[in-house]
C-alpha cells in the first residue's frame, strides 16, 4: 500500500511501521499467554540411519495452534520470543515437555532439540540445559542441541564456552542448516561439533541436480574426515534418500520418513518402526 503519493508516502508507510510494531506486541502478549497457559507444544520428526532406514531419534518441533490466530509457524514465534527477550522461558518450558516425552521411548532414541541464537549469548544457558535433563530423569547422552552458524558467531567465546560445558556433561551438538549463511568450513577446524545437518537446499532434487550431489558428496567426505555425523534435511522422496545414501551420508530426516507429529503418534510410530530390533545390517 505504500504506494508514491508526495509527501503523503512518508504518513503512509510510517503508519505502516507503527501498525506491524503494534501488532507484534499483541502477538507477544498473545504468546506470553499462551506460554504462561501451557499452549505451546513440542511435535517430534523421525531420524533415520540411512543404509537401512532404522529409526534413531526425532528432533523437536515447536508448535502453537491459537484459538484465533491459527498455527503460527516457529519461524514466526522463536524470532519473536528472542528479539523481546523470553526465549530461555519458552525454551525451557519446551525441552521439559520434549523430555517427559522422551521417558516413554526406548532408550536408545535420541532428542533432537534446537537452541536458538541468543541462548548462545547467555553464559546460564548450560547450567539451565543439564538442570532440567536432571529433574526431568533423561540422560544427557540421549540428547543433542542443535545451534546455527550465527548463533556460534554472535558471541564466539560465550558459546565456545556453552558448548564445551554440554559436550562435557555427554550431550552432542549439531550444526544445524548447514550451507545456508556464512561460510561454514572454519567452524568445523575448531571440533566443537559432533554432527552436521546438511540443509534441505542441497537436498530438494538432490537425485537430478549433479551439482547438489557433488557439493553434498564433498561435505559428507570432508565430515568423514573431521570425525562428523551427517544428517540430511528435508528429505521428501524415495529418489532423494537412496541419492543421499549413496553419497555415503549417514542420517536423514524429512516428509518422506515421517512429519512432525505429536507425542502420542510419535509413539505409535516408534511401535510401528518395531524398536527395538536386531540390526539389519545389509
Ligand atoms: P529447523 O531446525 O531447520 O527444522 C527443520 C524444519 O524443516 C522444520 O520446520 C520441519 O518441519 C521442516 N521439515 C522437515 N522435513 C521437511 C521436508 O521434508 N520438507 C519440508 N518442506 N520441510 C521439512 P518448522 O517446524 O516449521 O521449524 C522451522 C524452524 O523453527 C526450525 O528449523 C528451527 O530453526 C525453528 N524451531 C522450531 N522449533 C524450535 C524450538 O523448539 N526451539 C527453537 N529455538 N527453534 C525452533
Ligand atoms: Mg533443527
Ligand atoms: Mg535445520
Ligand atoms: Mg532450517
Amino acid at each position: 500500500r505504500s504506494k508514491r503519493q508526495g509527501r503523503g508516502a512518508i504518513t503512509v508507510y510510517s503508519t505502516t511501521i507503527a501498525e506491524d510494531m503494534r501488532r507484534a506486541t499483541q502477538l507477544e502478549q498473545t504468546l506470553r499467554n499462551a506460554i504462561i497457559n501451557d499452549v505451546i507444544d513440542v511435535h517430534f520428526q523421525p531420524i533415520v540411519r540411512l543404509k537401512d532406514t532404522r529409526l534413531v531419534g526425532f528432533e523437536a518441533l515447536a508448535r502453537w495452534n491459537d484459538p484465533e490466530l491459527g498455527f503460527v509457524s516457529p519461524a514466526v514465534f522463536v524470532p519473536l520470543a528472542e528479539e523481546r527477550g523470553f526465549i530461555d522461558t519458552l525454551s525451557e518450558a519446551l525441552l521439559r515437555k520434549a523430555a517427559e516425552s522422551m521417558l516413554a521411548w526406548p532408550p536408545e532414541l535420541f532428542l533432537s532439540f534446537n537452541l536458538s541464537s541468543a541462548q548462545m549469548t547467555d553464559p546460564r544457558t548450560a547450567v539451565n540445559t543439564l538442570a532440567i535433563l536432571d529433574s526431568v530423569g533423561v540422560d544427557p547422552y540421549r540428547i543433542e542441541l542443535e545451534i546455527t552458524e550465527t548463533a556460534v558467531m554472535t558471541s564466539p567465546d560465550t558459546a565456545r564456552r556453552i558448548i564445551a560445558e554440554l559436550r562435557s556433561a555427554g550431550i552432542a551438538i549439531a550444526l544445524d542448516d548447514f550451507g545456508t549463511g556464512q561460510s561454514s568450513l572454519g567452524r568445523l577446524r575448531d571440533f566443537i561439533f559432533d554432527k552436521v545437518k546438511i540443509d534441505r537446499a542441497f537436498v530438494s532434487g538432490i537425485d537430478q541436480d549433479r551439482a547438489a550431489a557433488h557439493i553434498v558428496k564433498a561435505v559428507v567426505a570432508m565430515c568423514e574426515g573431521l570425525g562428523l555425523k551427517t544428517v540430511a534435511e528435508g528429505i521428501e522422496t524415495p529418489e532423494e534418500g537412496e541419492t543421499l545414501r549413496s553419497l555415503g551420508c549417514g542420517m536423514a530426516q524429512g516428509y518422506f520418513f515421517g512429519k512432525p507429529a505429536d507425542a502420542a503418534a510419535t509413539l505409535a510410530y516408534i511401535k510401528n518402526a518395531g524398536l527395538p530390533r536386531a540390526a539389519s545390517w545389509s
